[in-house]
């Protein structure tokens, strides 16, 4: 057989839809209908089936998994002289919110095992920054990295010894749980993002809060709408324009329904992949008590040229894979002005022989077999 003619898709968005079945024309059809394509009642039904789905108190509805994070740091009123905590290694929305509000991010290093943020590092940090004098700690972005839980637990009683505002970026873990529980619940304020390639993704961007906090579930609505107050023409602050369109809502119901399918799809996948793959590469560790939502499935080599041929074999095998991330955020152009200079050795280190493989819901079990089988002896 040509594999390289019938390549594995990284994702499948596509087969999905077929999956799904006439549930999501019928939910688009009804949101033509009726037309009320802002904040239409599938918003406010998504809300209450998302608070639900991971016992949040409250969900506000948001444009994008970034706007969300910037909606949670207004809320605070994060600004110029604060610092804010968050990994080196993660996607650059974690970073580039604190500095779109005036605040600098502090970059902290990540645990090489499961690539989540390091507790000893973040306090390490912490105290470098506060000894600085120059800058005010303020927040901590725990980011649940590729679909596996931040180590909350830590996070949190550091964040409490500083007096910390905490925010979970779980734009790649909605679905995940940390000892029996979804996240949502393990910071002040948990963002996530229905990007179509999240685990549970829109046709477009959207995003979501979740807090237990009665009044930031208010501010969150008000900063979602220009700082609207008790009535549309009532501006009680600076806000945005970051609702998630009607339609998107509609979509993300049919979604919902057959989510934790797809999730323990996921987690099948990401079995076979710890299963098979042992042998020639550095599975990821999992983080303790916890059921991961496998956005990204990652391995680790010995290096960069064992990384990058092994990337070129599976290439030439119809086996798609991604790097995430190249290189870590403080050496990122756009944040060289704001980085203290520190050094992220493991950070630096991942980015150099880290590769992501294919794992979404419609990957059968051939498909998985076959991504296993590119790793093996030639
Ligand atoms: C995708 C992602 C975001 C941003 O989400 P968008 O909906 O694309 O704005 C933020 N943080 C992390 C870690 C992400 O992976």
């Amino acid at each position: 057989m040509d594999v390289s003619a019938n390549p594995i898709p990284f994702l499948d968005l596509k087969a999905q839809q077929a999956r799904l079945g006439p549930s999501l024309r019928a939910r688009i059809d009804a949101v033509l209908a009726h037309g009320q394509f802002i904040l239409g009642p599938e918003v406010a039904e998504l809300e209450a089936r998302l608070a639900a789905f991971c016992r949040a108190a409250h969900c506000v509805t948001v444009s994008s998994g970034t706007d969300a994070l910037q909606i949670a740091l207004m809320a605070e009123g994060v600004g110029p002289g604060d610092a804010v905590f968050l990994p080196g290694f993660t996607y650059t929305a974690t970073a580039e919110v604190p500095l779109l509000l005036g605040a600098t991010p502090v970059f902290v290093d990540i645990n090489p095992a499961t690539f989540q943020i390091d507790p000893a590092h973040l306090e390490a940090r912490i105290a470098e920054t506060a000894r600085g004098g120059k800058l005010r700690p303020r927040a901590v972005i725990g980011v649940d990295l590729f679909g596996q839980p931040a180590p909350w637990p830590e996070l949190r009683a550091i964040a409490e010894r500083h007096g910390l505002f905490t925010l979970d970026d779980c734009a790649q873990a909605f679905g995940a749980s940390l000892h029996g529980t979804r996240l949502g619940h393990e910071a002040h304020a948990t963002a996530t993002s229905f990007f179509p390639s999240k685990p549970l993704g829109a046709y477009g961007d959207g995003g979501a809060l979740f807090t237990e906090d009665a009044e930031r579930a208010a501010l969150y609505r008000s900063l979602r709408t220009h700082g609207e107050g008790a009535s549309r023409y009532d501006v009680q602050r600076i806000g945005m324009n970051g609702r998630l369109d009607t339609l998107q809502a509609a979509v993300l119901l049919a979604k919902l329904d057959v989510f934790e399918a797809e999730l323990a799809r996921r987690e099948a996948i990401a079995r076979a992949y710890d299963a098979g793959l042992g042998d020639y590469a550095t599975i990821p560790a999992r983080v303790a008590d916890s059921a991961g939502a496998w956005a990204i499935y990652a391995v680790l080599f010995e290096n960069a040229a064992e990384r990058d041929a092994t990337q070129a074999r599976l290439r030439a095998e119809g086996v798609p894979t991604a790097i995430y991330y190249p290189k870590p955020l403080h050496h990122q152009p756009a944040y060289a002005a704001a980085h203290d200079g520190a050094v992220l050795p493991v950070a630096e280190d991942v980015a150099t022989r880290i590769l992501a493989l294919p794992i979404h819901p419609d990957l059968d079990n051939d498909q998985v077999a076959r991504v296993i089988a590119a790793f093996g002896p030639v």
